[in-house]
């Protein structure tokens, strides 16, 4: 049952490296959902796929080979080929998720103390709070305006930039923060973001009490346009500074900000944008809020992905509820997000025949869940193997896993809101070290076997 190698296949690794640099670069540029959707959007058009809500408004009827995008709320992408079959008799459906583990910047977050002017935060989704002190940090988003304009913020990882962070208690004076338990070591509430030490000049800001604040209202003014007010109408998320860097002597891994979920959603765009005659129509969605539980307008549990379908539907001619709900119940799902690498620091949270290892290929987890499988999709035996066959027909290396021992944790996926729709799911994606971590790890000949699995189980009978 042990898996081989995958890197052992290739007497050419220059295919596996290509592959990786582009998803390298991609990670290093886009650091939000909202970045990641305007990336995606941007390929999209750029490869002839064309705006659904135009076609919708045209009423143009859908063909098999269009090409179709939908973008939701700037946060959210559903990429459309149309298949030779109709719709009704499923579609193969690539999910994957785009937001990730960070800091949020809270709605009034600017204050100074002692003549340091700090940014108050709330961390989204699950999160080590001591990973993120004593690190190059930069902030990425938006501010909206009452006017209505958006204005995009990116600070931190242009070269020349400054870069921002949350600082930690010298070791001298940590003998108390040493006995602490690992979740309470650094808390919440004290990850707030020094962003300036410099007062503003009396002349300019005569009856103003806090300088070094004033001074930093007064940059935001100068250099965005943003008045302080304007904060409680941002989005501004604190990450990493930095690029996606190569890892290792052999530069076979990449250690970077953001696999979990990007790593599954460049693939799977890579995989959908390589398609042109299919038999089943392509889907490839990419969703966010994963890290917060699927919620919301953006999440896996809204509306749009369905929303979007029961609009194909009608542009196919065929608009009745029932026709919708074959349409669903017809589909095949690859949940596409990341899985626990096994790591030999840590062997005693592992089960070693039923764990993903870095350099054996896509991984597939029948089931995810915690405390008996609790909350996760648990995929049909009879699916399994047909993605069996689909994967060893195409010559991808996989191999299966459970996220950790019995009882050691766990987590959930998209997966289950899929299966909810009455669709095959199975839990799929690339293995990750240091899983939301600030910098997380993965194997680039992973990232290339789920890209080739993704473009196997888009053409499979
Ligand atoms: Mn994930
Ligand atoms: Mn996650």
């Amino acid at each position: 049952m042990e898996r081989e190698n995958a890197w052992k296949k290739y007497d050419d690794t220059a295919e596996v490296y290509d592959f990786a640099e582009g998803y390298r670069q991609f990670i290093s540029q886009n650091k939000t959902e909202r970045e990641c959707a305007a990336y995606f959007e941007g390929k999209a058009k750029a490869a002839g796929f064309k705006d659904l809500k135009e076609v919708i408004k045209a009423a143009v009827p859908i063909r098999p080979g269009d090409k179709l995008y939908a973008v939701n709320k700037a946060k959210e992408v559903a990429l459309f080929v149309i298949g030779k079959k109709p719709l009704c008799e499923g579609m193969r459906i690539l999910g994957a998720h785009i937001d990730s583990p960070r800091l949020d910047l809270k709605q009034n977050p600017l204050y100074e103390d002692t003549d340091m002017a700090l940014l108050d935060t709330h961390y989204y989704g699950g999160v080590k709070k001591y990973q993120w002190v004593t690190l190059p940090l930069a902030l990425h988003g938006v501010v909206a305006k009452k006017d209505g304009e958006v204005i995009k913020v990116s600070v931190g990882d242009e070269p020349g930039d400054p870069v921002f962070g949350v600082s930690d208690l010298l070791i001298h004076l940590s003998q108390e923060q040493l006995e602490k338990k690992g979740a309470k070591v650094v808390e919440g509430e004290d990850l707030n973001v020094l962003v300036g030490s410099i007062p503003a000049s009396k002349k300019e800001k005569e009856e103003a009490k806090e300088l070094v604040k004033a001074n930093i209202v007064n940059i935001l003014q100068e250099k965005y346009n943003i008045e302080e007010e304007d904060f409680l109408s941002a989005e501004i998320e604190v990450v990493p500074a930095g690029e996606a860097r190569d890892y290792g002597f052999d530069r076979s891994m990449i250690m970077g900000y953001g696999h979990d979920d990007r790593v599954c959603a460049y693939p799977s765009y890579e995989a959908i944008a390589a398609m042109s005659k299919v038999d089943y129509t392509s889907v490839c969605l990419l969703v966010d809020k994963e890290e917060i539980g699927s919620v919301g307008a953006t999440g896996m549990h809204s509306s749009f992905f369905t929303d979007m379908v029961a609009e194909l539907c009608a542009l196919e001619g065929n608009d009745s509820a029932v026709y919708l709900r074959r349409v669903l119940s017809n589909s095949k799902v690859l949940s596409s997000d990341v899985s626990a690498a096994y790591d030999p620091n840590y062997p005693s949270v592992m089960e070693k025949k039923n764990s993903a290892y870095f350099g054996r290929g896509v991984v597939y987890n029948k089931y995810t869940g915690s405390r008996g499988k609790s909350g996760s999709n648990d995929a049909n035996a009879e699916y399994v193997a047909w993605i069996r066959k689909v994967m060893d027909d195409s010559d991808v290396s996989f191999q299966t896993a459970e996220l950790g021992k019995v009882d050691a944790g766990g987590g959930g996926t998209i997966a289950y809101i899929l299966g909810n729709l009455n669709m095959q799911v199975i839990d799929s994606g690339v293995a990750v070290l240091n899983m939301h971590a600030p910098w997380e790890i993965i194997s680039k000949v992973d990232l290339y076997e789920a890209f080739k699995a993704y473009k196997a189980f888009l053409i499979a009978e």
